[in-house]
């Protein structure tokens, strides 16, 4: 009787490290924190998994809890991946497919390549179960690829022997040889020996099936059955039995057969496994009937009917369950790709995004550093154009500069060329058309010189305290000339408070200097130019208004720009600087101007500057005590004028209106010389002689006399009454400065005459008496309070009966000294006679000539005589 043989083989679903201890698991589980507990609950269900399945669907459950709870995905996947093999151990294989997905699903998404891999594998043994062979090799495959990849070579042998079935099922024993060969050689060396039941139980039967190599196929199946009992895996007890019978039943020993397959049987339905006990049932009813027991043979017939059909009736369900799960395969499949094509695409759009996001931050970097390098460039050159223009300006200075010096040196011989030929009146002309021609020029140099420094700010104020009327009226002057040629009338008023101001007169004088010289050059002939002046106590306005062409409106905002120059006026003279120079000059003052033009009417500028009115001019009056001090007594403001231009950078000059305002500043201000006009109102030149000469504090100071009366009389007048000059009116400057150079000599050589007289070998007395009597009343007074150290100049001044400024000039016109020092002088004079007469010691001489210390007497001592009053003694 033919007998058909089936081989049994197991399958391997465990996880390789397994905790060999529950009660330490506990141990661990009550003193973690929540994720380890997921751990701890994990590895305990791994414990019960090949013991207490349902145990071990509990844990797992609780691990997968703390898993979830702390967002842990690894941990996750393992408990789906415990609970779905447990099932699978109950044979419960829709509930263990659907597990197996939920691990798969969570570890797709972080890409967990063990967990992949024990699922797929997984799932390869549930399709094996259901007969389904071609999927089940098919995620057996895909297992073994993740297992490689994930690099765990032990489950990766594993699955390889799980995949050796295949291939025994295709009767490809030889190749299936090879892998199990090769597999058991990675289990042996990881210690792996409880797999190996397994292994060998697959050897067997691919030796078995190939060329029936019983004994080989004995000998494995013998080491699967030790192996199997050591480690009590029931499924490959019973395979190795009844392996083993089956062995026997083809060498015909059937009592052998009937043994092993008895003990298979016991092992099946301690297990529960029906589908093994099914297959023993119907060998041993067959082994039976071979040895002709027809009863056992009938029993386990029956046996095997009833089973068969109770599995039958499972088998239908199974089969509901199959497509159930096949269906559910499916879906979760889609669904996988689904998500994985989702992902995918997510992370294409990231990539998308990133690679936008770089081309943005790239362009953005671009962009910043074209933004850069733009900035760098501008300020690169305007860096160079400030240094250009900086140049460009001192260049210009310089030429200015040059052209400016020769100017002045053909003004000056000009002035004696003129004085030379002033009787032949054609070269007159010429010399005239010069003169002309080159004042325009120095003024337009000096124009360029100021619009320079004013935009470099170098531009310096000169301010000046006076009466703003008749600086303005002044500068009014200059203008005369001109206006008279175009028959242009000049009219000047001004609120006249007769008060004192303090002023920026260079700027006032240019500023006022340029409007009344544009009011004529751009006004018709035959018209009249109104200047008027108008003063509050801390600003002045002045219009000046014309009845010319007019500014036309659109023009108007421009004529205060350098260079510009209205389009009518192209044919006049003129560079377009005087304007701009205004308004800057104006600028620099804090001061502001406004135009108001019409057509064919005229026009009106208005300045507004702010100046500081004065409560004492007197006061004010600063005498630069280097300088000589003139007085100049006339009303005739041209005299004025011309006698300031010449002095006022070697002179102090005070103006007195007539005599009598003469009078009153001689005496307060003692100056060095007096200017007076003969013919004056309130008091004329001669009474103010007069009065000068007979007054003993000013008849010192010598009094020049000019007149336009130039007869011999009206000099011989003046001689009389004491004037040390005359000078007829018009006199030459020259003339004048001539003048009063010889008068400043005459005063010098008075003092170094006295001066002198001091430094004589003649007694105290002799050497310091002067010839001017007034002097000495004053030594007399010191003299008598020579040991008073508390004699000082004001108790001198008030001896005198003037005040102490007034002694002071005086003494300073008379003998070249200070006050001061004339007392010290006269103090320190006496000292040296009483040395040299041994009168006392140098103490007692200090304090008898009025020192209040010896030293104090000694330091001024050697600074007067060059050695101390112990060396002279
Ligand atoms: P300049 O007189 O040298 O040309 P300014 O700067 O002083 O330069 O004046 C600029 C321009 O303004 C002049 O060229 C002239 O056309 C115009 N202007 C100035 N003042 C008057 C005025 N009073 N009436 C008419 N036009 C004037």
């Amino acid at each position: 009787m033919k007998i058909h043989r089936y081989v049994l083989f197991i399958f391997f679903n465990y996880s390789v490290n397994v905790w060999a201890n529950s009660d330490s698991i506990w141990v661990l589980i009550n003193n973690s924190t929540s994720l380890e507990q997921a751990e701890h609950y994990l590895s305990l269900a791994r414990y019960f998994i090949e013991r207490d399945n349902d145990s071990a669907i509990y844990y797992a459950g609780k691990s997968l809890y703390f898993a979830k709870y702390n967002n842990n995905a690894y941990l996750e996947s393992r408990s789906y991946l415990c609970i779905a093999e447990a099932y699978q151990h109950q044979f419960k294989l829709k509930e263990s497919v659907e597990y197996y997905w939920k691990a798969i699903e969570i570890a797709e998404k972080i890409n967990d390549k063990s967990a992949l891999g024990s699922a797929h594998n997984g799932l390869g043994i549930v399709y094996f179960y259901l007969d389904d062979m071609i999927k089940a090799e098919h995620y057996i495959k895909k297992a073994a690829e993740l297992k490689l990849e994930a690099k765990e070579y032990t489950y990766y042998s594993i699955i390889l022997t799980n995949l050796a079935a295949f291939y025994f099922n295709k009767q490809q024993y030889k190749q299936a040889i090879q892998i199990l060969k090769s597999t058991e050689r990675v289990l042996t060396r990881n210690k792996q020996e409880k797999y190996l039941a397994s292994l060998y139980n697959s050897l067997g039967a691919n030796y078995q099936m190939l060329d029936r190599k019983l004994d080989s196929a004995h000998y494995y199946y013998v080491k699967s059955l030790n192996i199997a009992l050591e480690y009590e895996i029931p499924n490959n007890i019973i395979s190795a039995y009844y392996n083993l019978s089956d062995l026997n039943i083809i060498r015909k020993n059937y009592l052998k057969a009937i043994e092993y397959l008895k003990k298979a049987e016991k092992v099946s339905l301690e297990t529960g496994n029906e589908k093994y006990t099914l297959v023993i049932y119907s060998t041993l009813s067959r082994v039976y009937d071979s040895i002709a027991d027809y009863k056992n043979a009938y029993t386990y017939k029956n046996l095997q009917y009833e089973l068969s059909n109770k599995l039958f009736t499972r088998d239908k369900q199974k089969a509901i369950e199959e497509l159930d799960i096949k269906y559910q395969t499916a879906k979760k499949e889609k669904e996988i790709q689904q998500h994985k094509e989702q992902a995918q695409m997510i992370m294409l759009q990231k990539e998308k995004e990133k690679s936008n996001f770089i081309i943005i931050l790239f362009f953005i970097i671009i962009l910043l550093l074209f933004a850069v390098f733009i900035a760098y460039y501008f300020w690169q050159r305007k860096n160079a154009n400030q240094l250009l223009e900086k140049e460009k300006s001192k260049l210009f200075e310089n030429i200015v500069h040059e052209i400016r010096t020769p100017l002045t040196l053909i003004h000056g011989p000009l002035q004696l060329i003129k004085k030379e030929i002033s009787t032949n009146s054609q070269l007159n002309e010429h010399i005239h058309l010069i003169e002309n021609n080159s004042d325009k020029l120095l003024k337009l140099v000096n124009e360029l010189l100021d619009a320079s420094k004013l935009q470099k700010g170098k531009y310096q104020l000169a301010f000046q305290n006076g009466d703003i009327k008749l600086f303005i009226e002044d500068i009014i002057i200059n203008f005369e000339k001109e206006a008279q040629q175009k028959n242009i009338k000049l009219h000047f008023s001004a609120t006249d408070n007769n008060k004192f101001y303090s002023y920026p007169a260079n700027a006032v004088e240019k500023i006022v200097f340029n409007l009344i010289s544009n009011a004529i050059k751009y006004s018709p002939p035959d018209t009249s130019v109104l200047i008027h002046l108008a003063l509050s106590d801390n600003l002045m306005t002045l219009s000046v208004k014309d009845n010319g062409q007019g500014i036309p409106q659109r023009e108007q905002q421009f004529i205060f720009d350098r260079f510009y120059r209205l389009k009518i006026h192209q044919d006049i003279p003129g560079t377009g600087i005087g304007l701009s120079l205004v308004k800057e000059l104006l600028e620099l003052v804090k001061g502001n101007i406004t135009l108001e033009s019409y057509l064919n009417k005229g026009t009106l500028f208005t300045v507004q500057i702010p100046v500081q009115k004065i409560a004492f001019v007197d006061e004010e009056i600063v005498i630069d005590e280097l300088k000589p001090c003139l007085l100049i007594v006339e009303d005739d403001k041209d005299i004025i004028h011309l006698v300031s231009s010449i002095f006022k950078t070697d002179y102090n000059i005070i103006y007195a209106r007539d005599g009598r305002d003469g009078i009153l500043k001689i005496n307060k201000y003692l100056p060095d010389i007096i200017l007076t006009d003969i013919m004056m109102p309130v008091k004329n030149g001669i009474e103010l002689l007069q009065d000068v000469k007979s007054n003993e504090l000013t008849n010192h100071i010598p009094i020049v006399v000019f007149s336009a009366k130039s007869s011999l009389e009206s000099r011989l007048e003046g001689l009389k009454h004491g004037a040390d000059a005359y000078l007829p009116k018009p006199f030459h400057p020259d003339e004048m400065r001539l003048v009063i150079q010889n008068l400043i000599k005459t005063i010098k050589r008075n003092q170094e005459e006295f001066q002198k007289n001091i430094r004589s070998e003649k007694s105290f007395i002799e050497r310091i008496r002067s010839s001017n009597e007034y002097v000495n009343k004053v030594i007399e007074f010191v003299i008598k309070n020579i040991d008073d150290a508390n004699y000082s100049v004001n108790e001198l001044a008030s001896d005198m009966c003037i005040s102490r400024s007034q002694l002071h000039r005086k003494l300073t016109g008379l003998t070249g000294f200070s006050a001061t020092n004339f007392i010290k002088m006269i103090r320190l004079e006496k000292s040296k006679d009483l040395l040299k007469s041994n009168w006392g010691n140098v103490t007692e001489i200090a304090y008898a000539c009025g020192f209040n210390s010896q030293s104090y007497f000694t330091k001024c001592f050697t600074e007067y005589y060059g050695e101390s009053p112990s060396n002279y003694l």
